[in-house]
This record gives C-alpha cells, structure tokens and sequence, in this order.
C-alpha cells in the first residue's frame, strides 16, 4: 500500500472528491483514503457513492457520501458545510465531476453547451469558493482540477474542450490568490482513460468498447490506454505536502506527448 504518513500530532486531513461514485473520482477517493485522509464522496446521487465508501471503510478508512449537484451554489455550499461538520475541515478539493456532451458544432444545443459549462466551469468554481476558507484559515490546502486532452481542442467537443481550457485558466488563477495562505492549485488533464465516460462514447460511436480501447491504445505512446488508478496516482503526489512547491500546472497524463 502506498502510505503518505502524517505527523502524528495532525489531525487527519479531510478530502473532497466530487464525482467520486464511479471512474476516476472513485479511484482517486480510494487512493486518498489509503493515503490516510478522511474522504467525502461527493456525487449526483448520494446512494450511489455507497460502493467507494463501502471500499474505503471495509479498508479501514474515513469516508461519508453527499448527494449533490455542484453546479447548484445552494448545494455546493451546503454540502462542502456538511463535510466540515462530519468528517473535518475540508483542506483537499478535487474537482473531477464531469459530464460530456458531445456533437458537432452545427447540431450542438444551447443545453449541450451550458450544461457542460455549469457541471465543468461552474461546478468547480463554486466548490472551490465553499471549500477555500477551509484552507485559507488552516493556511495549507491542495485544490486539483480535472482537465483533458481535450482542452486542446478535440473535434465534437467544442463545449468540453472550452470548459477543460477554462479549468487550466481557473486554477493558475487559484494558484495565484491563494499561494500565500499555503494552498497549491493544479490541474490533472488526462488522455484516454477507460471508464463510463468513455464506454458512453463508444456507444455513440457505433462500436464496442473493446474496439474502442484497442483503437486508442494504438495510438498512445505507451501502447496502452489510462485506468482510473494512473489519474488516483498523480493527485495522490499533488495532494502531499511534498507537492508544495508546484503549483498553477497542467500535469498531462496521457501515455505520452500531447501536442
Ligand atoms: P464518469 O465515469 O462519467 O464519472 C463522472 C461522475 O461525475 C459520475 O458519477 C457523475 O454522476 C458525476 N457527476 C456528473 N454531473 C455531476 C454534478 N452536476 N454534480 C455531481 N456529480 C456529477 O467520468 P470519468 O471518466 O470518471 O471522468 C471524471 C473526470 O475526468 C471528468 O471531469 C472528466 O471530464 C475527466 N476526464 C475523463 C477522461 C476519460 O477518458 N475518462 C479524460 C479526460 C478527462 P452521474 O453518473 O449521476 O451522472
């Protein structure tokens, strides 16, 4: 097990995880739990946060589920308030809640474009507003925002790639504001990585998720497509107090080069 110790005379950290009830989120609450934080599992629907809290306590970990929608600011306040009162001043943030809604430009609707925007751009922001004092008054804090590849631009997905370039530009902004109180802000842009997000595009695609993976394992560098655990892996290193001195990056994890 990869152990991050803490200092015996801290109290645990509290972690939030958004989206946490399957794929990445799921992996990365996993991994904060085996690295000794208390972790919230945030997710739309609280009930289906129970197989990563049920995984994270039958380890032995800290773990409660909230039901929220991030992009709704009533919500996301009183969710970050209620993991402050039940698990612990929220001093972790990562921002991975995401939905996708693809189409070309000429078919995109309104509603696939601010849909998009509010669960990405928005969802983000006002989870981090919430969260924030947590971290400002115990003068450390570690906010890592999940961006993609397909910041870059990625054809079909011009309010995914929009939302994703927006989240690089938020948190360098963080970084900025709020370096002084000890509180790093980066973001994680993954490639490929094989989960529902992915399955849900094959679908639409017309083909298997099979012959999805092995198609755009072909055409990674390391010949071999990301798993939720590679991303777990990378916030679990910006999450560290070793990690303090990084911060307003973009860390690609995606099997290679990016442009
Ligand atoms: P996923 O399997 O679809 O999981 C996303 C989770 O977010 C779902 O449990 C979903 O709940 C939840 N969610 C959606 N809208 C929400 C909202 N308004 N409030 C709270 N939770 C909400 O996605 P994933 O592949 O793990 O992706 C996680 C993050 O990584 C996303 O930000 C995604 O854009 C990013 N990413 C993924 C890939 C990839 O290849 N998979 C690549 C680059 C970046 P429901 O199930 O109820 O909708």
């Amino acid at each position: 097990m990869t152990e991050q110790p803490q200092p015996t005379d801290q109290p645990t950290r509290t972690a939030i995880v958004t989206g946490a009830a399957r794929g990445i989120g799921a992996a990365i609450a996993r991994r904060f739990a085996q690295d000794g934080y208390a972790v919230a599992v945030l997710d739309l629907d609280e009930s289906a946060c129970a197989a990563t809290v049920d995984a994270i306590t039958a380890d032995g970990g800290r773990a409660l589920a909230v039901g929220v929608d991030v992009s709704d600011e009533a919500a996301a306040n009183a969710a970050v308030e209620r993991v402050a009162a039940e698990l612990g001043a929220p001093t972790i943030l990562v921002n991975n809640a995401g939905i996708i809604r693809d189409n070309m430009l000429f078919k995109m609707t309104v509603d696939d474009w601010d849909a998009v925007m509010g669960v990405h751009l928005r969802g983000s922001f006002l989870m981090t507003r919430a969260a924030q004092k947590y971290m400002t008054e115990a003068k450390w804090g570690r906010i890592i925002n999940l961006s993609s590849t397909s910041a870059l631009g990625n054809r079909g997905q011009a309010n995914y790639s929009a939302a994703k370039a927006g989240l690089q530009g938020f948190t360098k902004t963080l970084a900025i504001e709020l370096g002084k109180f000890g509180v790093t802000a980066n973001a994680i842009a993954p490639g490929f990585i094989a989960t529902d997000m992915t399955r849900a595009t094959a679908e639409r695609m017309g083909i298997t998720f099979d012959q999805f993976l092995e198609g755009a394992a072909k055409e990674i560098p390391v010949q071999r497509v990301g798993l939720p655990e590679d991303i777990a892996a990378t916030a679990s290193f910006l999450a560290r107090d070793e990690a303090g001195f990084v911060s307003g990056q973009v860390i690609y994890v995606a099997g290679g080069p990016t442009d």
